[in-house]
């Protein structure tokens, strides 16, 4: 048996192929989920599979003991496109990235030789991850409950408060962490002003600013980091999921400020970087970095929300708000529970998952077309009517 801290929904999917995906009774279903923002360029997409089953054949795994080119490839192609970062640290999901970058942050002010910042301000309805620092990090009750005394070193706050932020800075602050789209806590889109106003707190007392991408980067709102919207830069900023389109792997990206604080020995991981993920990666950036590809993500999202936003209005009794950007939205619930509209959802062929704040989340892969997009709206405005009645 397996421990029991998932519990699925059913059906089980055994084949995707686009944005289709088929269960093991041979049902089809129209993917709004990407797994969970992962599969940004659909399933089974022929260039990836390519990618990943010619590497196969040559060589797996060789240990970062063993100089891996494509680790490098792979960290220039990402350069090039976030013009903020010189360095990059590759490891295999998006709480290993995080745990990096809270790391890096501090190693960063030790090599300043301020080794007492040590602490990360964060936010209310933060999600970063489930490791023992990242719960803490988040402070969300739920995570924490069962898991002993929360690892020091967090400060968590508000997102709207001001005063709260600029009381929890010390003399032994760090950092400031943030996602500029909160996803698991319910599709919030950060205002940019409240990122500009960040960075110059940030700026003004020496902290760093941490930008967690895990869900809202890798093109996900039409441009490669949602943080380009605001035109505010981070010091650090994690990526995840869409990354490597459901392979696993992670990814920090530093400024010039943190390139150099890690030393040999510092930090590392057996698999990250591995050849099989950074050529996935590699030839999943490729199409991400694409200014016409961004350009298409950014038509089809608006016409996604245009639907949403007048499905919301016939069914403004079910759907209290439609929220978010890009590919990433949210439709936060008047009544009647996430849970139940992901299983109508399924009845009705259309994947869609469940987050905090009784919110359902769309993450479509950013391949929509505008036919399944329209095919997606059929299905949704039945399943609003079923749930309504
Ligand atoms: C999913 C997610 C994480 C954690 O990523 P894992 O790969 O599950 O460890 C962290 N931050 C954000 C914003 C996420 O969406």
């Amino acid at each position: 048996m397996l421990l029991k801290n998932y519990d699925p929904f059913y059906p089980a999917f055994v084949k995707g192929e686009g944005r289709t995906l088929t269960d093991s009774k041979g049902n089809t279903y129209l993917d709004f989920a990407s797994g969970v923002a992962v599969s940004g360029l659909g399933h089974s997409d022929p260039e990836l599979v390519r990618a990943l089953s010619q590497q196969a054949k040559n060589i797996w795994h060789v240990s970062n003991f063993f100089h891996i080119e494509a680790q490098e490839e792979c960290a220039e192609q990402l350069l090039a496109a976030s013009p903020f970062a010189q360095a990059v640290f590759f490891c295999n999901s998006g709480a290993e990235a995080n745990e990096a970058m809270l790391k890096l942050a501090r190693r960063t002010h030790y090599s300043e030789g301020q080794p007492q910042r040590y602490r990360t301000v964060t936010f209310h309805n933060a999600f970063h991850g489930r490791t023992l620092a990242l719960i803490a990090a988040a402070g969300k009750a739920e995570h924490l409950e069962g898991f002993g005394p929360p690892m020091d070193g967090f400060d968590c706050v508000p997102l709207d408060d001001d005063r709260a932020l600029l009381d929890a800075i010390d003399e032994e602050t760090a950092a400031v962490l943030i996602e500029p789209i909160q996803g698991d806590g319910g599709i919030h889109v950060v205002p940019p002003e409240r990122l500009r106003f960040l960075r110059q707190v940030c700026d003004e007392k020496g902290l760093l600013l941490l930008f967690d991408e895990i869900q809202c980067g890798c093109a996900r709102t039409g441009r490669l980091w949602a943080h380009e919207w605001a035109g505010v830069k981070p010091d650090l900023l994690s990526s995840a999921k869409g990354l490597g389109n459901g392979i696993p792997v992670g990814a920090v990206l530093a400024a010039p400020r943190c390139k150099n604080a890690f030393a040999p020995g510092c930090h590392g991981s057996t698999y990250g970087g591995n050849t099989l993920a950074m050529q996935v990666v590699k030839a999943t950036l490729k199409r991400l970095t694409d200014p016409s590809f961004l350009d298409g993500v950014v038509a089809r999202s608006a016409l996604l929300l245009r639907h949403l936003e007048a499905l919301q209005r016939r069914h403004s009794r079910l759907i209290a708000e439609v929220r978010g950007m890009g590919f990433m939205l949210g439709l936060a619930l008047a009544r009647g529970s996430a849970q139940q509209f992901v299983l109508q959802a399924l009845h009705e062929g259309l994947v869609v998952v469940p987050c905090s704040g009784n919110v359902v989340r769309l993450l479509p892969p950013l391949t929509i077309t505008e036919q399944e997009i329209e095919q997606g709206l059929e299905r949704l405005e039945k399943i609003c009517v079923a749930i309504s009645q």
